[in-house]
């Protein structure tokens, strides 16, 4: 009997139950080898093959273009805000950043130290409540690249257009967003996005690249951290997390089973609807966000007395729903409701929500 509760993480996140399931059956035993896939050698030809049906599945289900690298890479989507600026930004280079909040800020600060910074554009004058529309930013036509974050995991915060920037790169933290509807690949020169929410569990980062910028790395730029060298390599320059890697490839097979991505978004569309009408119609919940920019994998929201956020807390994890704290910088609750959060979770949260206002209200 599985005794899984309702995880709404913001990451790491809940994994879809199926693929743990598959993933404990093959545990010990990996397809009749007689060994673990976390034992076996990188190099080994069973283990290629998982990495390239990985790769692969990833292609089919993002229709990533010929022209693009997928690398599956270490350290986070943090050591992308550094790695970004190494390769693609010139010594004495700069790059446009638009601020949409936490997330945002991180990769800008990181930047800074590698050369010059322009944030084009800022959802501050909004109290990072609404993103500004690109009519309002200033993009600078000799940047090397600009770069955003779709879904701002904290804020709850997303776009729902994507940027238009020329002949500029754009490069996107997809972190929080990635495969949660499809997205038109050729409009970006990057792609990446850490794993622990929609890919599978953390150890890994996934970056989409076009080839053209692969191989501008500057010359201090550490091998291990040269995209150039990672694509050379099959993203195998050393040992990379295999069984992540493994993991993540499960996933991907149990999306293309789902229907893929254009399925995926009509259940996540579902499930935001669900949520922010609670939230709206209640006298009781509030979110912030302006209703065009709201996060569909993140909803912040909060209670009208803040003093009712501990026994909200306390009711919720009782009725087996768990993780709803919001984040300490921004307080409140959070509810993560990534691709492997089932409706029946919102609907279980949301029939909660209304039994605390009709007690609390
Ligand atoms: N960017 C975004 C949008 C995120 O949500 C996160 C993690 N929550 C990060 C970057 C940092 O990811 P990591 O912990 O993999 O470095």
């Amino acid at each position: 009997m599985s005794k899984r509760l309702f995880n709404f993480c913001a990451g790491p996140a809940a994994l879809p139950e199926a693929v743990l399931q598959r993933a404990q059956a093959e545990l010990l035993d990996w397809q009749g080898k007689g060994l673990s896939i976390m034992e076996m050698s990188h190099r080994s030809d069973e283990f290629v093959a998982v990495a390239q049906q990985a790769e692969q599945d990833l292609r089919d289900l993002m229709s990533i273009p010929d022209n693009y690298k997928v690398l599956f890479l270490q350290g986070g989507a943090s050591q992308q805000f550094a790695q970004i600026p190494l390769n693609l930004m010139p010594d004495g280079g700069s790059a446009d950043y638009i601020d949409t909040g936490i997330w945002s800020r991180k990769a800008i600060e990181e930047a800074s130290r590698y050369g010059s910074v322009n944030v084009a554009g800022s959802a501050k004058n909004y109290d990072y409540f609404a993103i500004p529309g690109q009519n309002e930013w200033q993009l600078s036509a000799d940047a090397a690249y600009v770069h955003y974050c779709p879904n701002e995991t904290i804020g709850g915060l997303e776009f729902n257009w994507v940027p238009q920037t020329g002949e500029v790169p754009l490069v996107a933290d997809m972190s929080s967003s990635i495969l949660s509807r499809p997205v038109d690949v050729s409009q970006f020169g990057m792609i990446y996005a850490g794993a622990q929410k929609n890919i599978g569990p953390s150890g890994l980062v996934v970056v989409i690249a076009r080839e053209d910028l692969l191989g501008r790395a500057r010359a201090s730029c550490p091998t291990m951290l040269d995209y150039a060298v990672a694509a050379k390599n099959d993203s195998m320059y050393n040992t990379p997390p295999t069984f992540a890697w493994y993991l993540s490839g499960l996933i991907f097979q149990w999306l293309k089973e789902q229907g893929g991505l254009e399925v995926v978004k009509r259940v996540n569309d579902a499930k935001q609807k669900a949520l922010y009408s609670a939230i709206d119609a209640s006298e009781l919940y509030t979110n912030p966000i302006n209703v065009a920019d709201r996060s569909w994998m993140n909803i912040p929201f909060r209670l009208a007395d803040d003093r009712l956020d501990k026994p909200f807390l306390a009711g919720a994890e009782e009725r087996g729903l768990l993780n709803l704290k919001g984040h300490r910088s921004v307080g409140g609750m959070r509810a993560s409701i990534y691709n492997a959060v089932p409706q029946a979770a919102v609907d279980a949260l949301v029939a909660y929500m209304a039994e605390f206002e009709k007690q609390h209200g």
